[in-house]
C-alpha cells in the first residue's frame, strides 16, 4: 500500500462537512521550524486527524501524531532520542470573535476567509508544543550520574597530593 501524504494545504470547512479523516504522514524535510527546534527528526510524522463539528456544532480538527526526534540532553549535553506522542482538539474559527466563544477545551485554529488552512502548518505547531522544555536521558542512561553522597567520602580517602607534598618537606 502505498504510504498516503498528508494534504498541505486544505478547504477546512469543506472537509468539516464531509467529516474528512486522513491517517497520513508528513515528510519532516518540510517542517523547518521543527527542524531548527531540534538536533534531528529520525522519523516521519504519523497522523490521524478529523474534521467534524462536535456536538455543539463548533467546526473542530480532532487528531493525534507521533515521531521521533532527537535532542540536546539538558544533563550531559548528549544527543537524547525523544518520542513524541500527543493528541490535539482544535476549534476553527475566522475571526478572534469566534475564538472567544469557543469552549476552553478548544484551542483556536484561524482559517483564512475562503477556508482554508495551511494543515501541515498546525500540525508543526502541535509538535512544537508538545517537545519538553527540558529534554534529558533517564537517569540510569544518562551521560552524568546524579550527586552520590559517596562521592565525598571516596575524596577523603584519597591522600591528598599537597598533603604528602608538605610531609616531604618536614624531613
Ligand atoms: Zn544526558
Amino acid at each position: 500500500m502505498a504510504e498516503a501524504r498528508l494534504p498541505k494545504r486544505v478547504d477546512a470547512v469543506k472537509l468539516v462537512e464531509v467529516n474528512q479523516r486522513f491517517q497520513a504522514k508528513i515528510d519532516t524535510e518540510s517542517l523547518t521550524r521543527l527542524r531548527e527546534a531540534v538536533e534531528d527528526c529520525e522519523a516521519i510524522v504519523e497522523c490521524d486527524i478529523e474534521f467534524m463539528r462536535d456536538q455543539e456544532g463548533h467546526r473542530v480538527i480532532q487528531g493525534s501524531f507521533s515521531t521521533r526526534v532527537s535532542m540536546v540532553c539538558q544533563r550531559c549535553l548528549g544527543l537524547v532520542a525523544i518520542p513524541i506522542n500527543s493528541h490535539f482538539e482544535l476549534g476553527l474559527v475566522f475571526d478572534d470573535e469566534q475564538a472567544k466563544q469557543l469552549p476552553r477545551r478548544l484551542e483556536p485554529v484561524e482559517i483564512e476567509f475562503e477556508g482554508l488552512l495551511d494543515l501541515w502548518g498546525v500540525i508543526e505547531d502541535e509538535i512544537l508544543l508538545s517537545l519538553p522544555s527540558f529534554p534529558t536521558h533517564a537517569v540510569n542512561e544518562c551521560h552524568i550520574k546524579q550527586p552520590e553522597p559517596e562521592t565525598n567520602n571516596t575524596d577523603i580517602k584519597r591522600p591528598n597530593p599537597f598533603d604528602v607534598l608538605a610531609k616531604l618537606k618536614q624531613k
